[in-house]
């Protein structure tokens, strides 16, 4: 069983000859709407591995609000601390691609930026049972700490994805049993630049010493690496398949890793199923409905 406390946003994604300069209108098409959020991604990622998932966020009372309810009861998400905030629009990502799919994004957080300790406070009970609790920096610092609060108080194992990257209380990391940041947010974290195995080991010291036992960063399709202490860590390599769209699979790869872990799997023999989903999910275009099923998973780990 897993609780995930984070963001949902609807991305909002349109196709350009090329970036807007400022002030310009480009006309661009086609437009394609979908669930996003680093919160609901990994959620959506967790639960189609075959985890019992809720999911802690807050939505607008508007349209995309609606939708986002429709889409986790859909995906057998328990939706039950989903709170509808009155005064706040529900997230969205205004994503701006060009041909060269480099693209340009604004995260306007609304209501799941305002998660409070309250919402977290609410969830004890779900809290208390689970196996692991997962979370990302996309919401308010104060939500992620009280998070790690109740999850301490509680015995649970909690995953810290610390994405996007925002200042927080490193004191935090002691209670924080695996991080799982990207080459960038390493970086951020640490001072230190993150581009292979060598660079992220010594990221991952730094990590360690602040508390957090288990150190794992992702090297996009190089793998992910690990660092549980001692001299030196190890690289669990990625798979390779032919990607076309990488947004969101930072969220695979939590929302397996997670699940895999939730379900009592090695750390080593977690990270190579977080692996193969962020692998799947490249594979097709878009965030949470690019997340794989478990029957893709399991015949995709046969071969
Ligand atoms: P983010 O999406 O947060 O930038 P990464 O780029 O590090 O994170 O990717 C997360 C994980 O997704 C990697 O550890 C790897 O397992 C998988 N992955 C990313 N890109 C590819 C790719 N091109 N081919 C196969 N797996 C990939």
């Amino acid at each position: 069983k897993i609780v995930v406390i984070g963001s949902y946003v609807v991305d909002l994604m349109s196709r350009a000859p090329h970036l807007p300069k400022p002030g310009e209108t480009v006309l661009g098409g086609p437009f394609k709407m979908g669930p996003g959020g680093k919160g609901g991604n990994q959620a959506t990622a967790a639960v189609r591995c075959g985890s019992n998932v809720t999911f802690v966020t807050r939505l607008g009372d508007d349209v995309f609000g609606r939708e986002a309810l429709e889409h986790f009861r859909r995906e057998r998400v328990n939706t039950q601390y989903i709170k509808h905030d009155k005064d706040e629009a529900t997230g969205a990502a205004l994503i701006s691609v060009d041909q060269q799919s480099e693209n340009s994004i604004v995260v306007a957080l609304g209501a799941c930026g305002k998660i409070s300790e309250g919402d977290v406070l609410e969830a004890e009970a779900e809290i208390k049972e689970a196996d692991i609790v997962l979370l990302q920096l996309e919401t308010s610092i104060e939500a992620v700490v009280a998070s790690v609060r109740l999850s301490a108080k509680h015995g649970v194992p909690v995953i810290l994805n610390p994405a996007p990257f925002q200042k927080f209380s490193k004191e935090i990391l002691k209670d924080v049993s695996y991080i799982t940041p990207n080459e960038t947010e390493a970086h951020e974290l640490t001072g230190v630049e993150v581009i292979d195995e060598h660079s992220a080991l010594i990221a991952a010291k730094k990590l360690y010493e602040l508390g957090v036992k288990n150190v794992i960063i992702t090297l996009g399709k190089q793998g992910a690496f690990l660092y549980t202490g001692g001299e030196k860590g190890k690289l669990i390599p990625g798979f390779t398949v032919d990607a076309i769209d990488t947004t969101g699979a930072g969220d695979a790869f939590n929302g397996g890793f997670a699940h895999a872990v939730a379900s009592g799997k090695s750390i080593t023999d977690a990270m190579i199923f977080g692996n193969c989903v962020a692998a799947l999910s490249v594979t097709k275009i878009g965030t949470a409905p690019a997340m794989p099923i478990k029957t893709e998973i399991d015949e995709f780990l046969k071969h």
